[in-house]
């Protein structure tokens, strides 16, 4: 195994960089900002310059780097292939191939969906540590999800494996997500679908009394921050909120059966008020075997990609490894 490792977070405004080396040793981490203009072609020549950028001041070269990992905010197939990535503005290509042609010198390249590699970061060195199979959620702007059964990152046919914020939770919802379908997890239970259901039951319900409404514009924070000060709409909308995520997850726990269930992203800084919630009621909705599944927080925030970027990079060595022997 070569001692150097880049692990590369590719987001819709910016692209988070780590440089590891021996034994996945953080050397550096900088972020650059994302460049979608001109169908995102910027993106994949801008990585390839800043990683040789850090290669000569670091004095290293290509033939001591293990290889490149790569999450991006899409499904993407095990090969590598993006299946049109809306945020990036990119559509159907191997990944490997164009940063091959980017710069032939790179040796192993490994890509995947962003949450997955994020999942893959908490397994190794943050809330999933010493644990084999995991589920993690990210609840953000959307929802965003990673599955890990036996170590091994599941992909599924087309790279959409851990797809959560998009199950179907509702088929009576009249308004539409950004999926273009009704009712999808995301809708209800991201930092948006809080504070989109707060405004609807604010509008719907003008007799109702809440600290919300003295603010011109609250955020799901406020929301968060109003239900520990003891909020009754506040509140019940947290609860309603841990009710629909807790069935969800009881329903991947049916699936997958994780070892430990992580909740991540902005949203979960809301700590106990929240996370108490979606436990209790998954365990009312839970069958018995996997009712006392273990709950954590998600414990790397935005450097849980380069991580998972970086171990899959270390786990396809050692696969390689293993059957060489
Ligand atoms: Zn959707």
């Amino acid at each position: 195994m070569k001692p150097y490792v880049f692990g590369v977070d590719v987001g819709g405004t910016a692209i988070k960089l780590g440089f590891f080396g021996p034994e996945g040793k953080l050397l550096k981490k900088w972020k650059i900002p994302t460049r979608i203009e001109n169908s995102g072609s910027h993106i994949l020549p801008d990585i390839v310059s800043e990683m040789e950028k850090t290669l000569a001041a670091a004095n290293v070269d290509w033939a001591d780097v293990e290889g490149v990992g790569i999450g991006i905010p899409s499904p993407v197939t095990e090969d590598g292939i993006v299946l049109r990535c809306i945020n990036l503005d990119w559509g159907v290509f191997s990944i490997p191939e164009r940063l091959r042609k980017l710069q032939p010198a790179i040796q192993r390249i490994r890509v995947a969906n962003d949450v997955n590699a994020a999942t893959l970061g908490e397994m190794k060195h943050g809330g999933g540590k010493g644990r084999n199979s995991i589920v993690m959620v990210t609840l953000g702007t959307g929802i965003g999800g990673g599955v890990i059964v036996n170590g091994k990152m599941v992909f599924g046919r087309s790279g959409a494996a851990g797809e959560i914020g998009h199950i179907c939770v509702n088929p009576d919802e009249t308004e539409r997500c950004r999926c273009g379908h009704r009712g999808c997890l995301e809708q209800y239970c991201s930092a948006t679908g809080l504070l989109k259901m707060t405004r609807r039951r604010m509008a719907q319900n003008p007799e109702e009394e809440t600290v919300l409404r003295d603010m011109t514009d609250f955020t799901a924070k406020d929301i968060c921050d109003a239900a520990r000060d003891g909020d009754y709409v506040a509140n019940d909308m947290l609860k309603r909120l841990g009710r629909r995520l807790g069935i969800a997850l009881s329903a991947v726990a049916g699936t997958v059966d994780p070892d430990v269930i992580l909740i991540g992203g902005g949203l979960s800084s809301a700590g106990d008020i929240l996370f108490d919630k979606i436990i209790t009621y998954y365990r009312t909705y839970a069958f018995h075997a996997y009712q006392d599944t273990e709950f954590a927080l998600a414990k790397l925030g935005n450097d849980a990609g380069i991580y998972g970027c970086m171990e899959m990079v270390y786990l396809a060595a050692m696969e390689e490894e293993q059957e060489n022997d």
